[in-house]
């Protein structure tokens, strides 16, 4: 039967324990900044205004059907999915050696993936995941039973990049294994590698053969310019990498619920990508198919629409300078008053770090003390949600780190 010792209590998903303990706290003057998903300035969540007039006119359309969508998704999304993530003049799309198969969201691209990389992958297996990284990396390799290790990412001393730590397990990793990057904007700790860092990573996988998963969920979110936060995998796709994408729509349509995303396979130039990339295909049909069947149809509908209409694109571009452009005022600001307060320690990481989130630097123990004292939610590791700030509570927050830091 089915004992404690063979199914012991798991530990509760501690970003999920967090937003329950938040919701439970009375105190009028808490404040959020453990959910990774935009608020609004008034804490609220946004709908993005491009997505409700998509919204409206896909309701009003008589003829919606709510049908099985194919094995690998909408057909119209995928191709604009793959445009925006690889750029619409890639050479992986004009060589047609790229595939994409829609996904739920970030997390199914991600576990898709590493369920081909765990039937397929031929080099060495074993994933090399930056430290930190988002905690489902971890779960999502594991269960399809690919090893994990880990590449130095973060300093503590500079909380920024650790550079030279991280090229040198990456060069020392066995050959041919498998290396996840984070596109843009590093979850959890804010930090991306520079282009010119990008280009020596390039040269040092090249060296080993390895094999690039990128990860991106948060393309426009970050910069607020759609082709800044692809300029990484554009560049792994132009040296003629094989690499792998997962792309989430959560973020930077505000879909987190709808779970619309996808997830990519290019192979390298040459006289055999085109059928190496069919039968590709061919194989994450039959993955999808035993595991999900197809995807969800209503995010993916509602992104198509606004991808494949030239003024609603637009809206959305417009759509994402807001999100972003608020994160970045609010980064300036909590800069700002921790300098003004003479909070101890130095605060530039929170302007040089970018995307939704901020690693404080804040140990585990001033992290718990916030919460207990100023009812500030954060998780342990000192990450902060930008997005949780606004013009209401910034000040409140700055002081509450001002307090716990002294
Ligand atoms: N990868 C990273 C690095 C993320 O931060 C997230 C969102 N938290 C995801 C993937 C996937 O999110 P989703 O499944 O909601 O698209």
């Amino acid at each position: 039967s089915f004992s404690a010792e063979v199914v012991p209590q798991a530990p509760e998903d501690p970003l999920f324990g967090l937003m329950a303990a938040y919701r439970a706290d009375q105190d009028p003057k808490k404040v959020d900044l453990g959910i990774g998903a935009y608020r609004d300035n008034n804490a609220k969540p946004w709908v993005l205004p491009v997505v409700k007039k998509a919204d409206a006119i896909l309701r009003d359309d008589p003829n919606l059907d709510h049908e099985y969508l194919p094995i690998a998704g909408l057909v119209p999304f995928k191709t604009k999915a793959a445009d925006l993530i690889l750029g619409a003049d890639s050479p992986a799309i004009k060589e047609k050696r790229a595939t994409t198969v829609q996904t739920i969201s970030g997390t199914g691209a991600v576990h898709l993936g590493a369920l081909f990389l765990a039937r397929f992958w031929t080099g060495t297996k074993k994933v090399y995941l930056s430290n930190p990284t988002w905690a489902n990396h971890n779960q999502i390799f594991s269960n399809v039973g690919i090893p994990i290790a880990q590449y130095p990412y973060f300093s503590k001393e500079t909380k920024g990049l650790d550079f030279e730590g991280m090229k040198s397990a990456i060069l020392g990793a066995e050959d041919r294994s498998v290396i996840l990057l984070h596109a843009c904007a590093h979850n959890p700790t804010g930090v991306d590698p520079t282009m010119d860092q990008w280009k020596e990573l390039a040269d040092i996988m090249r060296q080993k053969n390895h094999f690039p998963f990128f990860d991106c969920a948060y393309q426009g979110f970050a910069s607020g310019k759609l082709a800044q936060d692809n300029a990484a995998i554009r560049y792994f796709v132009e040296q003629g990498f094989e690499l792998v994408i997962a792309q989430s729509f959560a973020k930077n349509f505000g879909l987190y619920g709808e779970r619309a995303g996808c997830f990519h396979a290019v192979t390298g130039p040459g006289a055999e990508a085109e059928s190496t990339i069919t039968r590709i295909a061919s194989q994450l049909a039959i993955l999808q198919r035993s595991e999900i069947s197809n995807p969800p149809l209503y995010g993916a509908r509602i992104a198509s629409t606004v991808l494949n209409d030239s003024k609603l694109f637009a809206e959305w571009e417009d759509n994402l300078r807001t999100m972003s452009g608020r994160i970045i005022t609010m980064r300036k600001e909590l800069r700002a008053k921790l300098e003004e307060l003479g909070t101890p320690g130095t605060w530039n990481h929170i302007t040089d770090q970018i995307g939704m989130f901020s690693f404080t630097g804040l140990s585990e123990k001033q992290v718990l003390k916030i919460r207990e004292d100023a009812h500030v939610y954060m998780t342990k590791n000192g990450r902060i949600s930008m997005a949780g700030l606004n013009t209401n509570n910034i000040d409140y927050v700055a002081k509450a780190i001002d307090k716990v830091v002294r």
